[in-house]
């Protein structure tokens, strides 16, 4: 079960450089800064334990860092700075919120402060991997290694490479499929945006030399997303018809359920058999 504490640290106060105006880069002004981070210290809890949860301490240090070491003309900004670093760093925080205060806003009305608030989460994303063309093997790894460097994404797990016949125009090379789960900070239009630039990115290196389509990236589900957009559709609408995907992502989250049938994808892949 998901465990939600939670941690506050209220009103750090940091006299820094943000702004719009010149005279705030140079002056400086005060900045209140506040976080609520969502993470699970049960553990800490029960044994007294500092590392089985997140220092405020240092958390704080970290935010006097990031909001000293640049100016920014947006407190919008600075926060994005402060929940990337700190999601990126602390992999026990599930969700944060930061706040950031500007008292001293220089907009010459009378009002006790200005602020900006954003939560950021961890998502969770399943994508699907083919390749039919070349050394596919090392397309796929090729892919893998492309992914890696995405920001704010790691792979989690990765299936294995399964060969599968090629569908719809069979006129053509077997498929090497697989599966990856990512966690990401992204969202999934940006997401989908690095992905389509890693197929291009390979895509376009062996162009030349074997044709146009050696890769193929799909989100398949991104946390219980439903998103109908013109260049985005999650669920991936063909997903729950096609063995070469249901497959691979059966063999990594049997038990993560699509979140428009509401079944389990080790469902889906029975029900595909049984209907081939
Ligand atoms: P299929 O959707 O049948 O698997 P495909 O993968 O061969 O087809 P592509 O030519 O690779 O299709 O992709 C065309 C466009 O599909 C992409 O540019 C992207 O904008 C859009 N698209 C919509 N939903 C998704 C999704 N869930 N994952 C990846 N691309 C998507
Ligand atoms: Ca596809
Ligand atoms: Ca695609």
């Amino acid at each position: 079960m998901a465990v939600k504490d939670r941690i506050y640290i209220k009103d750090l106060e940091i006299i820094a450089y943000h702004g719009v105006l010149k005279a705030e880069k140079e002056l400086g002004q005060r900045f209140f800064i506040s976080l609520e981070i969502q993470t699970d210290f049960r553990e800490a809890g029960k044994n007294d334990d500092l590392t089985k949860t997140i220092s405020y301490a240092e958390v704080c240090d970290d935010i006097e860092k990031i909001f000293l070491t640049a100016k920014y003309n947006l407190i919008e900004k600075c926060a994005e700075e402060i929940a990337e670093f700190l999601l990126e760093k602390y992999s026990r925080i599930s969700e944060l919120k930061v706040k950031i205060k500007k008292p001293w806003a220089p907009i010459r009305k009378a009002i006790d402060h200005v602020a900006v608030e954003i939560v950021r989460k961890r998502h969770k994303a399943y994508i699907s991997l083919g390749s039919n063309i070349g050394d596919k093997e090392k397309n796929l790894n090729m892919v893998l290694e492309e992914i890696k460097k995405i920001s704010g994404t790691q792979i989690k797990k990765v299936s294995g490479f399964l060969i599968t016949k090629p569908f719809g125009y069979t006129e053509q090379d077997d498929f090497l499929n697989a599966a990856a789960e990512l966690e990401t900070l992204l969202m999934p239009e940006e997401l989908l945006k690095e992905l389509l630039a890693v197929e291009q990115k390979l895509g376009r290196v062996r162009e030349i030399k074997w044709g146009p389509r050696l890769i193929d990236l799909d989100i398949l589900i991104f946390d219980d997303e439903v998103i109908d957009e013109e260049n985005l559709t999650i669920p991936h609408p063909w997903m729950s018809e096609r063995m070469f995907v249901l497959e691979p992502f059966a063999e990594i989250a049997p038990n993560v359920v699509h979140p428009l049938s509401r079944k389990r994808i080790r469902e889906l892949k029975n029900e595909l058999e049984k209907n081939i």
